[in-house]
């Protein structure tokens, strides 16, 4: 099975919206993967904006997710 993937800042473990929309944002070859507070923190939005995102993506037809 797939191994389990941590933030790199707090080392929670990811689910696959947060990897999917690391991927979508920091691109696919990402090696560094956030959960979605920090990616916010880290993006400078808020975690409300990025599950937006998600659902545009999801809208979109995004392989992603
Ligand atoms: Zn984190």
């Amino acid at each position: 099975m797939a191994k389990k993937i941590k933030c790199r800042l707090c080392e929670t473990e990811l689910d696959k919206t947060a990897v999917a929309l690391t991927r979508k944002l920091l691109g696919l070859k990402a090696t560094r993967f956030y959960c979605l507070p920090c990616l916010a923190n880290y993006l400078d939005v808020t975690v409300d904006e990025l599950l937006a995102k998600v659902e545009e993506f999801k809208e979109q037809g995004c392989a992603l997710f």
